[in-house]
């Protein structure tokens, strides 16, 4: 059955719907399964998010990108299409929370379990001298220094064998020096002759899983008694905030839905350890991109019959990525 028909739907008002979505494939078109790093946020994506910000209770976006290259992307579009309204930013895998009708200075932090503050902060300093370090070796390679962790993104002429191999040995010494306190992640993957990849580095326990329930519980009383969360996401990090929430939220109050095609990812979560299907739907490449559908689904979600079918039509009869405001 198609999200659009699910009974879970039925009587739901705009006002009892918390949102809370990953970045990457939520908000950003990744049209180039090779470079999974790029993914621009389109100007249909923003003015998706912000009609239905604008009526729902809460949007909260839980992302391992840093704050400010999200707000860069957001402030790309604001000139053009105005701020994005009733959004929180919860960045660096959800821990520094920005709600964006606020000002900067009321952010706050999510602290890591078993880490105190002197402890991030120092994590962070590591991290960032790493980044900062590799840059300087490598000065081709993309350094993300984020306000909590960073990253490195690369490619290698894969030809260079050489140089692949003294990167990743390079990179081995640092994570066995830094292990006790910084988790690594990599992923390399093979494109035009070249070899792509990035490093991400974070202080140990920082997770979507541990940060996503503290930031929902922030909102879930302004959604009243019986609020209803939608919770989107394309990857194992995300199907942590799933896993954190399902205990907190009734099975026919949420909507727990994957993007992209992560399927073996999205096997992974069918089912936690308790052995409860977790994913209601998964949107997949039919004919259509994912983020495309999650969109159309995003913004016909709370709506009433009629503006339900007048929304449709005006995703079937779209031309340009201007027209979902414009026209109305
Ligand atoms: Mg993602």
């Amino acid at each position: 059955m198609s999200v659009f028909e699910s009974p879970k739907l039925v009587g739901v008002l705009p006002k009892q719907i918390i949102v809370i979505a990953d970045y990457d494939l939520t908000l950003a078109m990744k049209n180039d399964p090779n470079d999974t790093d790029k993914a621009p946020l389109l100007p249909s994506h923003y003015l998706g998010l912000s009609e239905l910000a604008s009526r729902i209770c809460r949007f909260v976006t839980v992302t391992a990108r840093g704050q400010e290259s999200v707000l860069n992307y957001l402030g790309e579009h604001e000139d053009m299409y105005g701020r994005v309204p009733n959004v929180t930013l919860a960045s660096n895998s959800g821990h520094l929370v920005h709600e964006l009708d606020r000002p900067r200075t009321e952010q706050y932090i999510i602290d890591v379990p078993h880490c105190s503050r002197h402890t991030l902060y120092r994590c962070r300093d590591t991290i960032h001298t790493i980044v900062d370090g590799l840059k300087t070796e490598y000065p081709d390679l993309t350094a993300d220094r984020r306000e909590l962790c960073g990253a490195v993104v690369y490619q290698f002429d894969t030809a260079d064998q050489a140089r692949i191999k003294g990167f990743q040995n390079r990179v081995d010494a640092i994570e066995a020096a830094t292990k006790a306190e910084i988790h690594f992640a990599q992923k390399e993957w093979p494109c035009d002759g070249r070899l792509m990849g990035y490093v991400d580095m974070t202080p140990k326990g920082m997770c979507k899983g541990y940060t996503t329930p503290i930031v929902f519980n922030r909102y879930k009383d302004k959604a009243g008694p019986d609020p209803f969360v939608i919770v989107m996401g394309d990857s194992s990090a995300d199907y942590k905030m799933m896993e954190a929430l399902a205990p907190l939220i009734p099975a026919h109050r949420r909507l727990f839905l994957s993007v992209g095609k992560g399927l073996v990812a999205c096997d992974d979560a069918h089912e936690n350890h308790t052995g409860q299907r977790l994913l209601d739907h998964v949107f997949t490449g039919n004919g259509k991109h994912p983020v495309e559908q999650a969109h159309d689904f995003l913004t016909t979600v709370g709506v009433d019959d009629d503006r339900r079918t007048m929304l449709d039509a005006r995703h079937r009869d779209r031309k340009g990525p201007h027209e979902i405001l414009a026209n109305g």
